[in-house]
């Protein structure tokens, strides 16, 4: 899509969604951003956070970068978007929920099973980023080994979630209101193919539907109706 295209592109915004959305803009103007939500997620052009999950413009609060890996919490670490992202979100807006969206064919997952010379100067913040996907690279390798490539990028793409997960927790405003129950953090897996969603079930310790969710949710909430009427039948 050249230049020119995404200028006519931004006509056609305004024209179709400039009245649709003029009071919802103002709103988030004039009362400010709220964001319930912090959605971390890959630069892949394939991977849109607002269209997956149906949202509006004020509802995520997104952080997006090379294979949606979160450097892990160091207090002498240089300067970086995403720890500044995840400070921000908890800190300043609150959010309740972390989502973790990594998806299928990631080109960073995959980059990891190759070599980048050292000595190609382009690329030099590229090599150094992708040490934050190497834990994900070992334990897909030692779990899928390397004879289907297919199967090592797809594990190597989960674990990566799994990782990252993990990595957020090392976060003191993450690690405090999760030990609260004040926040809730998930780990998505999206499929390029079929816009599906799974998610990473830490009890099970596996990807599962994301509409199992509902399900279990739908369950609890029955399970507790249920209670409720037999302390009130006693
Ligand atoms: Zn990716």
């Amino acid at each position: 899509m050249s230049a020119e295209t995404l200028v006519k592109s931004h006509k056609i915004f305004k024209e179709k969604y400039g009245k649709k959305y003029s009071s919802l803009f103002q709103k988030l103007v004039e009362e400010g951003q709220k964001p319930k939500t912090l959605f971390i997620a890959c630069s892949d052009s394939r991977v849109v956070p607002n269209l997956i999950t149906y949202t509006k413009p004020g509802d995520l609060f997104i952080a997006r970068n090379i294979g949606n890996f979160v450097p892990p919490f160091s207090p002498d670490s240089e300067a970086s978007a995403t720890p500044a992202v995840i400070e921000y979100a908890l800190s300043v807006l609150n959010v309740d929920n972390i989502i973790l969206c990594g998806h299928t064919e990631c080109g960073a997952c995959k980059s990891l099973h190759q070599e980048i010379p050292a000595d190609d100067i382009e690329m030099t913040n590229i090599r150094k980023w992708l040490q934050f996907g190497e834990n994900a690279k070992d334990q897909a390798l030692a779990f899928v080994g390397t004879e289907d490539k297919k199967t090592l990028y797809s594990a190597t793409e989960k674990f990566n979630v799994i990782e990252q997960l993990k990595n957020l927790l090392t976060y003191p405003a993450v690690k405090r209101k999760v030990a609260e129950g004040q926040i809730f953090v998930q780990g998505w897996y999206y499929h390029l193919d079929s816009g599906e969603v799974e998610y990473f079930d830490p009890v099970e310790h596996r990807f599962l539907p994301l509409e199992i969710v509902l399900e279990k949710a739908d369950a609890q909430t029955m399970e507790k109706e249920n209670r409720i009427d037999q302390v009130a039948d006693a």
